[in-house]
């Protein structure tokens, strides 16, 4: 059966047109380690990535865990993921390439991603799919509407906690982009969550497009084995493991004619008429 092709198609040499040499080139390049953590389980952490520096996110030795991911431009956090038109403008899971988007009116890419291990992963037989933009952050607000039980440890409140060093708060989180999550829609078109097919060593890594302010909690549904809701719900603490988290300075030489991206040039005025 045919599919309709993609709704937002990019004209040639837009912003949307990726240069994949130069991210192969950075992806494989020379580079140097500038800053590493391991963020613990059920918890979360903010971090900056400069313009122009790799993050990597990294499944430890313990084995494989959900990261849930916020991005803001750094000196502007009006600014940051917008994950619908992310889904719209590359796809609903995402991979090497592949770009996050920010939010009007700025809508320019934030980050590409230079390398993803589980990119073979693709789809498998009951339609999933790895790094998922589809599903939000689970959040205590929806687990008391499902559990009638107080959690304090979920993804919305793990990013909480972690962006108010950095003088945001609550109102800042955003919806995420599912690192390492595996889903997909099923035949009733009803989100659905698997195991994560993860192995200790698989990463995730990025090119900073502009300065970032980024954050991530450990999910603590773990490796999503263990149903988070439902009947067959139960604590997922021995499913749960750290992530680990590197930056690198790629070589200068790699870099040195790349520009960050400018926000969309609509210069309008939404068609309102000043007198
Ligand atoms: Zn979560």
């Amino acid at each position: 059966m045919g599919f309709p092709p993609a709704a937002y198609q990019p004209k040639p040499g837009s912003v949307i047109d990726v240069d994949r040499a130069f991210y192969d080139r950075l992806a494989t390049g020379p580079r140097d380690l500038v800053d590493e953590f391991v963020i613990p389980i059920r918890s979360g952490r903010a971090w900056e990535v400069p313009a122009g520096l790799l993050c990597r996110l990294i499944i430890t030795p313990a084995g494989p865990q959900v990261g849930d991911l916020n991005v803001w431009n750094r000196h502007n956090p009006r600014e940051r993921l917008w994950a619908a038109r992310s889904r719209q403008l590359q796809s609903a899971h995402v991979s090497t390439y592949d770009r996050l988007w920010s939010t009007l009116p700025y809508l320019r890419p934030l980050l590409t991603i230079t390398k993803d291990t589980l990119e073979s992963y693709g789809v498998d037989e009951e339609g999933g799919r790895v790094h998922d933009l589809l599903g939000s952050r689970c959040d205590p607000y929806v687990n008391r509407i499902l559990t009638d039980e107080d959690f304090d440890f979920h993804c919305h409140s793990n990013l909480v906690r972690a962006v108010l060093p950095f003088g945001l708060t609550e109102f800042d989180v955003h919806d995420v982009l599912n690192v390492f999550q595996c889903t997909g829609l099923n035949d009733e078109d009803e989100y659905f969550m698997k195991a994560s097919p993860a192995k200790p060593g698989d990463f995730f890594e990025f090119f900073a497009e502009q300065d970032l302010l980024c954050a991530l909690s450990t999910c603590p549904a773990g490796d999503l084995s263990v149903p988070l809701w439902g009947p067959d719900a139960r604590d997922a603490l021995e499913v749960c493991r750290p992530i680990a988290v590197e930056v690198y300075r790629p070589d200068p030489g790699l870099t040195e004619d790349w520009r960050p991206p400018v926000s969309s040039k609509y210069q309008g005025l939404h068609g309102i008429r000043l007198p």
